[in-house]
């Protein structure tokens, strides 16, 4: 099972150019997504360098500069604040369609997700009912307790799967070494009304031939998440020979593995 082989491709290698800034305080934008339209982002994580788990080779924020599954809270911002910005915010955006959790990094890295995640529910629930809460997750903690139990508060609890196994995984997202795929997959297996995103790449490391795009297939159906969204990348990457999976193939791809997994997946493209 491999979507593209054969096929006339454009060779599409995304530029090593500059990457986009990090975000400068704890909420940005309202910026237009084509996954949750209008979003209002918020960001738990520095603003002066970039903390992930993952160091993933598509990243529109540049290598991750410290990568581990722990977070130092003195680089942190307070709950309280979090939610002063969060309100202000939505005072000043009332139209927007998602508060959504992303930013620097990982937000679940922040030791206090959990009870952020509630507060700003609750906030959300009192001053904009109609506004869904949505989160950006690389899964990587998804298999502790805490996060998990938070992750119902989330109308959209988005999170990642690019690679069906540990090779795949260490090609394309780079983790920190205490992260292990078969964690991340137990953690994404008990994840209720999960949507799960893969961003699928080709070139120097591939996620949609071969043995590894049967074993990405394989781990989905295991999974049995509600909903899967594929897409690719379209910024500035930080690698060379990351190529870009063309909208024709995303769909061809979505059309072989609603057939082989019965689950619902869309394709997303600007
Ligand atoms: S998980 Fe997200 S923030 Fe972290 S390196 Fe990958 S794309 Fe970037």
């Amino acid at each position: 099972m491999t979507p593209l082989a054969g096929w006339p491709r454009v060779c599409y290698t995304l530029a090593k150019m500059s990457v986009l800034p990090l975000e400068t305080g704890i909420t940005y934008g309202p910026i237009r997504s084509r996954r949750v339209g209008l979003s209002l982002g918020v960001n738990l994580l520095p603003t002066r360098y970039k903390l992930c788990s993952f160091d993933c080779v598509y990243c529109h924020y540049g290598r991750t500069h410290v990568k581990r599954l722990s977070a130092d809270p003195r680089d942190l911002p307070l709950s309280r604040e979090v939610l002063r910005a969060v309100r202000a915010a939505l005072r000043k955006y009332p139209r927007v369609d998602t508060i959504t959790f992303s930013g620097n990094g990982e937000p679940t890295l922040h030791p206090a997700f959990p009870k952020i995640a509630a507060a700003v529910a609750k906030l959300r629930d009192e001053i904009a009912p109609n506004v869904k809460l949505a989160l950006f997750s690389n899964a990587t903690t998804a298999h502790r307790e805490s996060v998990r139990e938070a992750l119902p508060l989330f109308d959209l609890p988005m999170l990642k799967l690019d690679a069906g196994d540990p090779h795949t995984l260490a090609a394309i997202n780079r983790p920190a070494p205490e992260v292990s795929w078969e964690s991340i997959v137990a953690g994404l297996r008990q994840v209720p009304n999960l949507v799960i995103q893969s961003v699928l790449i080709d070139g120097d490391v591939s996620n949609v031939k071969g043995a590894t795009f049967e074993a990405w297939v394989d781990a989905l159906a295991q999974i049995n998440p509600a909903r899967v969204q594929i897409y690719s990348t379209d910024y500035p990457v930080p690698e060379s020979g990351v190529e870009r999976v063309l909208p024709y193939e995303l769909k061809r791809i979505a059309e072989i593995v609603e057939e082989c997994t019965g689950l619902q997946i869309d394709a997303l493209w600007f």
